[in-house]
């Protein structure tokens, strides 16, 4: 089946931080498609139709009548829409593939979903989703930013937290000023902070997403130093 292909309008969009906007894509009349949490879409703009660039969703497939993408300022793509984008116009979307599937069904998983920057998008529509269902999926969101001024969704986050006590939201900061008052964790990703939070190791799902380098050392950690199977790992590399 081809791929459907539709003209969306930009309803609204959202600065999350200074360099990272949500952009809200309105579904035409009549658009229904198929599609599952953690999916991407693939977007172009009417004057430009062979630049397209994909964008993994961060709203979920319980969020009906638009998409939702949380895009950072990086590269030709990335800069113009969230520099330009504003409510009114209209982008192409490609609609939503992809396998990074959070892992529902069977119940009881434990999802640990390591994201760096901008690659936490996707893990809002997981939170959102197992939180709305009232899923009894374990949730662990293990999160890398630069500063405190960097974490995108902290208030979504925190307020999923309170109403999902099998949610967990997790922050290090990796370039924190000494004297910054921050009571979190600071310094990357390490296997032992990842293996401070698993606990059920055989029922336990790694997801990882975002810049190549986080992507394929979170693989190396998994694979090769916890042994799982690469069915227990899965990830979204961005380039
Ligand atoms: C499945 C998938 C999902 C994605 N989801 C998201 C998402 O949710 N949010 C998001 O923000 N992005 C996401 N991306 C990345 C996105 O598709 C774009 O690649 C990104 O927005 C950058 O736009 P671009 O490709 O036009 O950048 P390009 O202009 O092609 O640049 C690509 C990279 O090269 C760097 N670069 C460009 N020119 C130079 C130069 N002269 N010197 C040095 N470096 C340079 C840019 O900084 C950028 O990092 C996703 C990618 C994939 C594959």
């Amino acid at each position: 089946m081809p791929k459907q292909i539709a003209e969306m309008l930009i309803e609204s969009v959202t600065m999350e931080l200074p360099d990272t906007k949500t952009i809200r894509l309105q579904w035409p009349a009549g658009y229904d498609v198929d599609f599952k949490t953690g999916q991407f879409i693939t977007v172009y703009w009417p004057d430009a139709p062979a630049y397209k660039r994909a964008y993994s969703l961060s709203s979920c497939a319980l969020d009906r009548g638009f998409y939702e993408i949380t895009v950072k300022r990086d590269g030709k793509m990335g800069t113009r829409l969230v520099d330009w984008a504003k409510p009114g116009d209209k982008l192409w979307v490609i609609e939503p593939t992809g396998r990074f599937l959070p892992v529902f069904d069977p119940p009881g998983k434990h999802l640990v979903c390591i994201a760096g920057g901008s690659g936490v998008t996707p893990f809002r529509a997981f939170a959102r989703e197992a939180t709305r269902r009232e899923l009894d999926t374990r949730l662990t969101i293990l999160y890398s930013v630069r500063t405190t001024n960097d974490i995108i969704f902290r208030e979504e986050f925190q307020q999923l937290e309170q109403e999902n006590e099998r949610f967990d939201f997790y922050v290090t900061c990796t370039r924190l000023h000494p004297d910054d008052p921050w009571t979190g964790r600071r310094g990357r990703i390490t296997a032992e902070w990842v293996k401070e939070h698993v606990h059920d190791l055989p029922n336990t799902v790694f997801y990882a997403c975002g810049t190549n380098e986080l992507v394929e050392a979170t693989e190396r950690l998994v694979l090769d130093e916890l042994k799982l199977p690469k069915e227990q790992m899965k990830t979204e590399k961005w380039g």
